[in-house]
């Protein structure tokens, strides 16, 4: 057993003393399976949610509804579901309403691919009601059950499936695939804000060229916000080589290179797929960064302007470009900038307000302004005396 499974092992064996049926589940899972990192152990049970909490002593409802119990050990949280099925569905989305059943097998039925439905017991042993032990040996991805009906329950799957296909490599049974096709406009459905989640993990995954050209050919991007009349330029998105993509901000840059959209466009689309507002402004700094640095060097202004995160963010997307990133020497570049903003600047607004006789206006950010970037480009010491001798000059030529 993997460490982080020995750890939820007491809570497993309390529940079976106590009666009941206990087993690993879900994603972790199927990871350790696959010999890949877990992040979260998921923990299936036969006892209702009162019954967990009355088990354990020290509990956090974090979905009762739903029939998840936090269970809180010394070392760890663990989540705790009771068993459920998802009868009722509305909408094309997950139900709110579900019931709690005594049946692992009802549980594993609702699950959505073969690979995500497997049990591991306390002994060790897996629990296979649906040969997602073969589907993980042969790299195949497949719906439990009929696809069209378990699409047609949840049209998220539909996304879900392509982002496993991103990180796993696996391939899409056919008829799985072909429900997608098929029932590819149910995605309107469902909320921006959950697509939003799984399409960053399709752009992130380490076969993304595999998951975005499904993405194209089964046409689910034609009912994700903004993408419609971005086909072509998805293929060539998936078509970029080079590693899996580190971070989301990093992701939507590319995207937008790749898509081609201004400043004003980013915004908007990126509203629409209701991305927070500091990743919308990180990224509408990026995009030109990158198309900057696609034909330049990096220069001391742009650096400065971008700050030194965002730049090596930005190096690091040449990848994709078929160039060799330099971070090192963004890097030693950052570390030698004369300042690194405004309040560095060895002359304040106030002393230039006082300095020159001139009643307040925008005169005093503008010259702050300039002598800022004469400053960080070297062209000018950061010395009181020579700021007051270029500010000057710059304030008789354009007053005059
Ligand atoms: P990850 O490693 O990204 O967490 P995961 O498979 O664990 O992947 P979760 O969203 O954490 O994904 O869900 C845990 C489990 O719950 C899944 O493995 C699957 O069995 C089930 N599940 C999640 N979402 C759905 C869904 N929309 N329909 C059916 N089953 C689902
Ligand atoms: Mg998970």
């Amino acid at each position: 057993f993997p460490l982080e499974f020995q750890g939820a092992m007491p809570i497993l064996r309390k529940l079976q003393t106590a009666g009941y049926e206990a087993y690993y589940v879900g994603g972790s899972v199927r990871d350790i399976l696959l010999n890949k990192p877990i992040h979260d152990v998921d923990i299936a049970t036969s006892a209702f949610p009162a019954e967990v909490k009355e088990l354990f002593h020290r509990t956090i409802d974090v979905g009762i509804d739903h029939g998840t119990v936090m269970v809180i050990t010394k070392e760890a949280t663990y989540e705790v579901t009771t068993f459920r099925t998802e009868s009722t569905y509305q909408d094309y989305r997950r139900p709110d309403h579900v019931e709690f059943v005594r049946s692992l097998k009802e549980d594993l039925k609702r699950r959505d691919f073969t690979i995500n439905a497997l049990a591991v017991g306390i002994d060790g042993t897996v629990i296979d009601l649906f040969d997602g032990l073969e589907d993980l040996r042969n790299k195949v991805l497949r719906a439990v059950g009929n696809p069209h009906e378990r699409f047609h329950e949840d049209a998220l799957r539909m996304m879900r499936a392509l982002r496993f296909v991103s990180h796993l490599g696996f391939t899409l049974e056919p008829n799985t695939f072909e429900a997608i096709q098929e029932y590819h406009s149910l995605l309107a459905k469902i909320s921006v804000e959950r697509i939003n989640v799984e399409f960053v993990k399709l752009m992130m995954g380490s076969f993304r060229e595999a998951g975005l050209r499904s993405f194209v050919e089964s046409e689910c991007y034609i009912y994700c916000p903004g993408l419609r009349n971005y086909g072509e330029a998805l293929l060539n998105f998936s078509e970029l080589r080079g590693p899996a993509i580190p971070t989301e901000r990093q992701a939507w840059t590319l995207l937008m290179v790749m898509l081609d959209m201004n400043i004003t466009n980013i915004r908007h689309f990126m509203k629409e797929w209701k991305c927070s507002n500091q990743l919308i402004r990180e990224v509408t700094q990026m995009v030109p960064a990158l198309q900057f640095r696609l034909k330049y060097e990096w220069d001391n202004w742009t650096l400065y302007q971008l700050g030194r995160e965002l730049a090596l963010s930005v190096e690091y997307l040449l990848y994709y470009f078929d160039r060799e990133p330099n971070l090192a020497k963004i890097r030693l570049l950052y570390q030698y900038l004369p300042i690194y903003s405004l309040k560095d600047l060895a002359l304040k607004g106030n002393e230039v307000m006082e300095h020159f006789d001139y009643p307040r206006g925008p005169w005093i950010s503008m010259t702050l302004n300039v002598l800022e970037q004469e400053v960080v480009e070297g062209k000018l010491d950061n010395n009181k005396e020579e700021l007051l001798v270029f500010a000057e000059e710059f304030l008789k030529k354009e007053m005059s």
